[in-house]
């Protein structure tokens, strides 16, 4: 059985509308991910489009034209400012109010002026440039989930190129006046493309945002969430079970007289310290290197590709950097040092616990000697990867 092109639009308004209400239903689960909730209403948008124009197909007129460019451009202005925010974080509510006001004039003047033809060929193209907008903010953010998002930009490319045919199908007949709704192979093409192709944006939109949960809560278990440091649980998972060569170096911080920093500037006095050396460690650090909160006022840095006698030099660097900062906590000013332990890589490989504790014992020396300074383990020997399992 042949299936009748209206017949076709109302399959493609169920599955919109079924979309739409999943989208909102995982939006609604966590409010974060508003560019669910965006997605969501855009498609709500195209299904009044879907219908205004399955009216038009059986009553041709002006206003029914004109109603359903207005439902197709706010709801694809919509599902591209979804997308933007998708990348960003923040929804464009100018740009998609412009980009879609555009698009209406563009096409509505020819629409009200009667020649219909013409409009629809505005309309198909405009509708394949946002599809291809949407496209490029998918593109963008490829490097969070390769492969989901490089499948959604093909679909939103192929269902752009879908309207594109059809704009090109009635600049070839060249009919600027038709009379009534475009009935060719590319408009049939267009609708089966749109319908397969929606139904694989919304399955891989919906599987980014659980992939995006998911991402999140690995990243909250990690996290410490006063600095936004990583915690000891993340240093471990990145160190733990490995061995340090010679051009690594372990880096162990502690806040001298920490506890009469609460005393005298209360608990959320010492947090804002914790914060400001937090930030300190993160501009001393490169790339490679991991900064870590180690325990309450204990910080931790693990260096690669340090040359000998850089990492005391960095320790040093941060020492003289936090001494000299004057922190302010409600008005008063507070003036904190550390003490640092350095145990730098040795010719053999050393295992991360055994570096870990020699840079701690350092750091007790730095304690014992008197505070605000840095001092190298010199009693770190270089231990074979298996004596040091062994010993850990
Ligand atoms: P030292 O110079 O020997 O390191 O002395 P200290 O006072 O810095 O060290 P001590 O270990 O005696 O005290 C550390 C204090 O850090 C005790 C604890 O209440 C405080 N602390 C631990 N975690 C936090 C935190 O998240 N926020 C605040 N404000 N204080 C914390
Ligand atoms: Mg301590
Ligand atoms: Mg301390």
């Amino acid at each position: 059985m042949m299936l009748d092109y209206n017949s076709l639009l109302t399959a493609l308004a169920v599955s919109a509308t079924c979309l739409a209400i999943t989208l909102l239903g995982s939006w609604f689960a966590r409010r974060t991910e508003t560019f669910l909730l965006a997605c969501a209403i855009g498609l709500v948008l195209l299904v009044s489009a879907i219908v205004t124009y399955g009216f038009y197909v059986d009553t041709v007129t002006r206003s029914l034209g004109i109603i359903s460019f207005i439902f197709v451009f706010s709801g694809f202005a919509m599902v591209w400012g979804a997308g933007y925010q998708f990348r960003t974080g923040l929804f464009p509510h100018f740009s998609v109010i412009g980009v879609a006001a555009l698009a209406m004039v563009v096409s509505i003047v020819p629409m009200a002026s009667g020649y219909d033809g013409l409009a629809f060929m505005i309309e198909n193209v405009a509708i394949a440039a946002f599809l291809l907008a949407t496209a490029h903010q998918y593109w963008q953010a490829r490097a969070e989930a390769a492969l989901p998002l490089m499948g959604i930009t093909v679909l939103y490319c192929l269902t752009a190129v879908s309207f594109l045919l059809c704009s090109a199908v009635l600049v070839y007949d060249g009919k600027l006046v038709l009379g009534v709704a475009p009935d060719n192979w590319a408009e049939d093409l267009s609708l089966a493309v749109c319908i397969a192709n929606m139904t694989g944006i919304g399955a891989l939109s919906l599987a980014l945002h659980q992939w995006r949960m998911a991402a999140r809560h690995r990243a909250d278990a990690s996290t410490d969430p006063l600095t936004g440091l990583l915690n000891r649980r993340a240093l471990f998972d990145r160190h733990g079970t490995g061995v340090m060569g010679a051009t690594t170096a372990v880096l162990v911080f502690d806040i001298d007289h920490f506890k009469s920093i609460n005393d005298s500037f209360g608990h959320a006095g010492g947090d804002r310290v914790l914060k400001v050396f937090a930030d300190e460690l993160t501009a001393n650090c490169r790339g490679s290197d991991t900064v870590a909160r180690h325990g309450g006022e204990e910080f931790a840095m693990v260096l690669q590709h340090v040359m000998p006698g850089r990492a005391e030099i960095v320790a040093e660097r941060i020492r003289k950097a936090f001494e000299a900062r004057e922190i302010d906590i409600d008005g008063e000013i507070a003036r904190c040092t550390v003490s640092v332990g350095v145990a730098a890589g040795r010719a053999k490989p050393v295992a991360f616990d055994l570096m870990l504790s020699a840079a701690d014992k350092a750091l007790y020396a730095a304690k014992r000697a008197g505070r605000n300074r840095v001092e190298l383990a010199s009693h770190l020997q270089a231990v074979p990867v298996d004596t040091a399992r062994t010993a850990s």
